[in-house]
């Protein structure tokens, strides 16, 4: 099995502050947070993307995300929350091992996205979506 940082935090080679864990999945507080209670939830196999992750790892890891960010909310009495995953180099990927960030938010954090939204034509749209669906 491939080895990355986050295979040695589930094999407990490297410290972490766990929070949740079962056969296939584990979740650990992120070390550098964006906000209190910022936890990362992992597939305790090490596969780098997303695309790559057997449908059934994939199930169990997003299995507990609901469950683990009401834990979350209530123990840090968060409002709300994001689930995010940087999945590539490009999108900000730096851990190749797939991982869910759940992060808290609270109004007023100062967190957030540039969602710099594009002026797209209905045709454009059109086009797009067929090229998208004829792909393999
Ligand atoms: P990425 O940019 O790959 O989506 O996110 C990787 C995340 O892993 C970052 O938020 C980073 O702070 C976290 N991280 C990296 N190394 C460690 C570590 O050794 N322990 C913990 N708990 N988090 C880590």
């Amino acid at each position: 099995m491939a080895e990355t940082i986050f295979t040695k935090i589930v094999a407990g080679d490297i410290p972490c502050q766990r929070v949740f864990e079962n056969e296939h999945v584990f979740a650990f507080l992120d070390i550098n947070p964006l906000a209190e209670g910022h936890t990362l939830v992992i597939p305790k196999r090490a596969v780098a993307r997303l695309e790559d992750l057997p449908a059934e790892e994939l199930a169990a890891v997003t299995a507990v995300l609901p469950q683990l960010a009401k834990r979350i909310l209530a123990a840090t009495g968060a409002a709300a929350y994001n689930v995010l995953l940087n999945n590539g180099s490009e999108a900000g990927q730096e851990v190749q091992h797939v991982h869910f960030h759940i992060i808290p938010r609270k109004k007023g954090d100062g967190l957030g996205f540039r969602w710099n939204k594009k002026q797209v034509t209905a045709e454009e749209l059109t086009a797009l979506a067929e090229r998208i669906a004829a792909q393999g």
